[in-house]
């Protein structure tokens, strides 16, 4: 995938903990060059950057003994950022507990909304906004692990996607996006696409 000027498109992934390989495939699946960022210095010259899944204070506390807080705050300003999961909850301006987050997005979320590991689970959701190659778009396969519910949203960040019962489960505000599951771990490239089209 190519940005203006014909460029191959370079796509940062926070590597901190998580599921970061999972989405370095499937960007890579998609033509786009990727970085693992562990360092400030490697977020330089990245068109975007995904926060993946995985366990959200840990993410953060790591962030914070790089040095990441800042410069990921920066970035977001700039540039698209997507967090799956635990990279939603670390974008969140709340997570209802102390824990490091980088507060850019307004977005009040509840950890393991769902429950433990056990009640995980996968559900087919509308989402009109994502690419079709034929017209109309199919229902996108959601899959929940842990995962956190997006309260509420507020300031310029609008719910995207919902679940049957009307709770949030996908936030966009501007370049910044934030879902509470994970598109990475299926076949289904359409939300990496979504959030490529936003990088371009
Ligand atoms: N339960 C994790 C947290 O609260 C998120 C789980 C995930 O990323 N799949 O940080």
């Amino acid at each position: 995938m190519l940005v203006g000027g014909g460029k191959r498109m370079k796509v940062g992934v926070l590597a901190l903990q998580g599921d970061f390989i999972e989405h370095q495939a499937m960007l890579g699946r998609l033509g786009v060059e990727t970085v693992q960022v562990r360092l400030p210095q490697e977020l330089e010259g990245l068109d975007a950057l995904i926060i993946p899944g995985g366990e959200s204070t840990t993410i953060g506390k790591l962030a914070e003994a790089f040095g990441l807080i800042e410069p990921l705050r920066q970035f977001g300003q700039q540039r698209p950022v997507w967090g799956t999961c635990a990279g939603a909850i670390f974008l969140s301006k709340d997570a209802r507990r102390q824990q490091p987050l980088l507060g850019i997005m307004d977005i009040m979320v509840v950890r393991n909304a769902f429950g433990r590991q056990v009640n995980s689970f996968e559900i087919d959701l509308d989402m009109p906004f994502l690419p079709s190659s034929n017209g109309h778009s199919t229902p996108f396969h959601a899959v929940f692990i842990r995962a956190p519910l997006i309260e509420s949203v507020s300031g310029n960040a609008q719910a995207l996607a919902t679940l049957p019962d009307g709770r949030i489960v996908a936030a966009r505000q501007g370049r910044l996006l934030a879902t509470s599951f994970h598109p990475e771990l299926t076949g289904d490239d359409r939300f990496h696409r979504y959030f490529l089209e936003l990088a371009k």
